[in-house]
């Protein structure tokens, strides 16, 4: 599914003029400390700094690890390791076109239903001490695709002010400005107590599979600097376009995993019963895996050590019930292995061997640190 999905973006921003473009590897020197966060951003930067020419327009699907969302795996809607396309414009753009066009491939090439598609747009306001102005030309888009107005939603710039690693603690660039989400609404109705229930909500009412972003400012010195206008990005979680596509409620039951997630649920996983601490290992063992075969290596700090952290959290969760649970999450990282699908489109192939070496070191370690712990 992701990979169909993945072809089709491409081909729509393709017959739009965007070329296509490689991914990045998740171990990008523009993240020294993390990995690749999000599609685009290396592009953008890039671009703004004047070191890169290229396209006009391009178009690229990329593997993204964001290590923020790894905790979050237990709603059933996060993968710390997921796919996102990325549809770049470096020729200033009207926002209205970038939106309407985001929004008709998901109405017309998947054929989502009109009447569950939400947009929020920046409602305008005070950041960090500059009056921004609302974003009125992506506001107006839901007339033109056909929503009704209720469907689009005017926030503040708490939702509607993107700023680049905001969510992972690592600035950089301090690029930032007005960005546009979509939600899709659940089918099932859900039981929420919010006297104003829109996109955004706690609840799990909307899923939030995309948006544009609109970098118009640098964040420096805490003031904002308006930067020359050229670029928009529109991006779309694959995952969670899967799930709405496949009318799922849970990302590990779109096909793209549900073969993988079948197999340990019958094998390694199968004495298990906590949902929570199997979301937590199949998540994190598959993105140990992908990141160990991109180059990743667990160590003390960085990068390594949000490796570590992973498998120390898979083991905890593990080790709730199951016994021993290093072997058990051996045991599904060889499952995965099987499913090359899973692999959101890294190659481990070859490499394979080695990743499991390094899972098996790096578990063997935490092994004896639990055991001591006990002891002590
Ligand atoms: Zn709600």
């Amino acid at each position: 599914m992701i990979d169909s999905l993945a072809r089709a973006y491409c081909d729509y921003y393709g017959a739009l003029g965007h070329a296509s473009v490689p991914a990045y590897s998740l171990l990008h020197p523009a993240f020294r400390t993390s990995f690749v966060l999000s599609a685009g951003v290396i592009d953008m930067e890039q671009r703004l700094a004047g070191d890169a020419a290229g396209q006009v327009r391009s178009v690229l699907v990329q593997p993204c690890f964001r290590h923020f969302d790894s905790a979050a795996v237990t709603s059933g809607r996060h993968l710390s390791l997921f796919v996102m396309g990325a549809a770049l414009y470096f020729d200033s753009p009207s926002p209205a076109a970038v939106v309407e066009s985001l929004l008709r491939f998901l109405l017309t090439e998947l054929s989502l239903p009109r009447d569950r598609l939400w947009l929020t747009t920046f409602a305008g306001g005070d950041v960090s001490g500059s009056e921004i102005p609302a974003d009125d030309e992506s506001a107006a888009v839901w007339r033109a695709v056909g929503l009704s107005p209720g469907q689009a939603v005017r926030c503040g710039g708490t939702q509607n002010f993107w700023r680049e690693g905001a969510n992972s603690g690592e600035a950089r660039s301090g690029l930032c400005g007005p960005h546009t989400e979509v939600f899709v609404e659940r089918c099932d109705p859900v039981a929420c107590t919010a006297s104003s229930c829109r996109p955004g909500c706690e609840c799990g009412r909307f899923l939030e599979i995309g948006n544009v972003v609109f970098p118009r400012y640098r964040l420096v010195g805490g003031r904002l600097e308006t930067i020359p206008w050229i670029l928009a990005e529109a991006a779309l979680g694959l995952d969670r376009v899967a799930m709405v596509v496949e009318g799922k409620d849970k990302v590990f039951d779109t096909s793209t995993l549900i073969g993988y997630e079948t197999e340990v649920l019958r094998g390694p996983l199968s004495e298990m019963s906590d949902a929570h601490a199997i979301a937590i290992i199949l998540d994190h063992v598959r993105s140990f895996c992908c990141l160990v075969a991109e180059g990743a290596r667990p160590s003390a700090k960085g990068r390594g050590h949000i490796l570590r952290r992973l498998m120390r959290d898979a083991m905890r969760a593990a080790g709730c019930q199951s016994s021993p649970p290093h072997e058990t999450l051996v045991e599904v990282a060889v499952l995965l292995l099987r499913h090359p699908e899973a692999w959101c489109t890294i190659q481990i192939g070859s490499r394979w061997t080695e990743v499991l070496q390094i899972l098996e070191g790096e578990l063997r370690v935490l092994a004896s640190t639990r055991a001591l712990e006990h002891r002590a």
